[in-house]
């Protein structure tokens, strides 16, 4: 198989010829050949998107236009469930269950925007009787939006749909280890009436693409998934233009559970809370903090459970815990296990690869306890299916272990005591805290995260923030005073 870029409303190949290949990663063989943008790909893709922004009908279509179309866009994702969901689940070896769930948030992700551009209003001020001023939202511009391999579909449509609402057309890097879903959002948009060069792909390397794409001084917003170190080379080199940047970045999400909790409901989230998603995700629940009175037996239930979680071929419909993305990325998350083990912490499920999968990237469910804040493991972001577990006696002990990381993108706690809940969720360094529940997420609360996990947020109407101008507009009822200068 062979990827394009798409670029104009054309499938064209890199100007340059080149290409990469893809990995399968319950095999690791080669299946895919993708074309490989430099900087005259990302010229090509800008000059596209940049004549649609200002010749072309989109950014001044009537919202409620735009919303019709949008809605025709998740019409044709939701036709295409099976095929997004097998596509992703060969492409990043995501169990095929959890696959399907993320087509169906992909195409809630257009219906909701098309809402939303229909329901907004702008802001208008009243100065007394002497003047009126009102916000015009203006689409900022062509929009770069580069998103990671972990659940592609459903990340590349969170940035698309906002930012295809606000009225901008775009230039999608996807990663270069899971480009495969992606291929089917030209034949969607055709489908759904997108005008050629509102939507643009341009496929890549990171510090090839990508970086193009942030230096290119026509495209005035990037907004980021990923890594925390990309995301501060892309501060960097987005400086010289002074682009707007929205920053969704790397997690190493606490999960508090106090003796007072429903244990059971807690076990249960804590183990779907790091092992669903392969474990490669933004949120995932991956320091565990217990509570001492509780502590051993809460441990020896997490680690049969995790024990007992099934890792298998991503295509199995039984599989809970797939293979991980890629072998490099494989080699990372198991060097992180070797190092949980030198550290001294104690394993207590998993650690290796299962026996009835001898290729792929496999690891079992891996747990390990008594780990202390000083170590990498309690620090890092593995990404992975590896979860620390770590004791706690009082409230202030919790909360600083909470703290402990430079992280704060999600936190997750367990207690039935009402007036702990509030204290803890004022101190609690996180964009977003669950309390006695596992991560579901409305599309209208605000995401993002704290600290080395992000700046910014999207989501509602703080999405359409992001991919838009406030242009406030000062218009004088009445003849104010002017000073007159010179008059004397
Ligand atoms: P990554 O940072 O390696 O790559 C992300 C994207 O950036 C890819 O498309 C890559 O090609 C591109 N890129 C790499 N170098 C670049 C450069 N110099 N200039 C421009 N683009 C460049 O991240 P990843 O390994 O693909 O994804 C995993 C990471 O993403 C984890 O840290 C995870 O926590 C984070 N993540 C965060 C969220 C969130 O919402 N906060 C969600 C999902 C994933």
């Amino acid at each position: 198989m062979n990827l394009q870029h798409y670029i104009g409303g054309e499938h064209v190949p890199s100007v340059s010829g080149a290409t990469f290949t893809a990995l399968e990663p319950a095999t690791n063989e080669e299946y895919l050949t993708v074309s490989a943008g430099q900087a005259e790909d990302i010229e090509a893709a800008v000059a596209a998107a940049r004549k649609a922004f200002t010749e072309g009908p989109w950014p001044k279509m009537p919202a409620q236009q735009r919303a019709g179309i949008l809605r025709k866009i998740a019409d044709a994702i939701e036709k295409r469930d099976d095929e997004i969901a097998a596509l992703e689940c060969r492409d990043t070896g995501l169990p095929i269950t959890q696959a399907r769930g993320q087509a169906h948030r992909a195409a809630q992700n257009f219906r909701f925007f098309a809402d939303v551009i229909t329901t907004l209003g702008e802001d208008v001020y009243r100065v007394a009787s002497a003047q009126l001023n009102y916000v015009i939202r203006k689409p900022i511009g062509v929009a770069g939006l580069i998103t990671p391999w972990n659940t592609p579909f459903m990340l590349e449509t969170w940035k698309l749909a906002p930012a295809l609402a606000a009225g901008c057309p775009v230039i999608l890097k996807p990663a270069e280890w899971s480009p495969l879903s992606a291929s089917l959002l030209p034949a969607i948009m055709e489908e759904a009436g997108v005008p050629a060069g509102v939507f643009n792909i341009v496929h890549g390397i990171g510090e090839e693409a990508g970086a193009a794409l942030v230096a290119h001084p026509d495209v005035p917003i990037i907004s980021f998934t990923g890594e925390t170190t990309t995301g501060q080379i892309i501060m960097r080199n987005a400086a010289d233009n002074l682009k707007t940047l929205s920053m969704e970045l790397g997690g190493k999400s606490p999960l508090i559970v106090f003796d007072d909790a429903d244990l059971d409901r807690a076990l249960d989230a804590a183990v779907f809370g790091v092992f669903s998603l392969n474990g490669e995700r933004c949120t995932a629940s991956s320091r565990v903090l217990v509570q001492d009175t509780v502590y051993e037996e809460f441990v020896r239930r997490f680690a049969e459970r995790a024990s007992r979680v099934k890792v298998g071929a991503p295509n199995d419909p039984a599989t809970e815990l797939g293979a991980l993305v890629h072998p490099e990325h494989y080699a990372r998350v198991m060097e992180y296990v070797q190092i949980g083990i030198d550290e001294g912490a104690r394993l207590v499920a998993g650690g290796s690869r299962p026996d009835d999968l001898p290729v792929g990237n496999f690891l079992s469910a891996t747990v390990f306890a008594d780990v202390s804040p000083k170590m990498r493991i309690f620090q890092e972001e593995i990404f992975g299916p590896v979860v620390c577990v770590t004791p706690f006696s009082t409230e202030e002990e919790a909360l600083e272990l909470a703290n402990d990381t430079r992280y704060g993108l999600a936190a997750y706690l367990w207690t039935n005591n009402l007036r702990r809940t509030h204290r803890l969720a004022q101190q609690i360094e996180s964009g977003m805290l669950w309390v006695n529940s596992q991560n579901v997420r409305d599309l209208r609360t605000p995401f993002g995260g704290v600290k080395a996990s992000g700046l910014g947020r999207e989501g509602g109407k703080h999405s359409i923030d992001v991919y838009t101008e406030a242009h406030i507009v000062h218009v004088a009822t009445e003849d104010l005073p002017i000073p007159r200068f010179g008059a004397s």
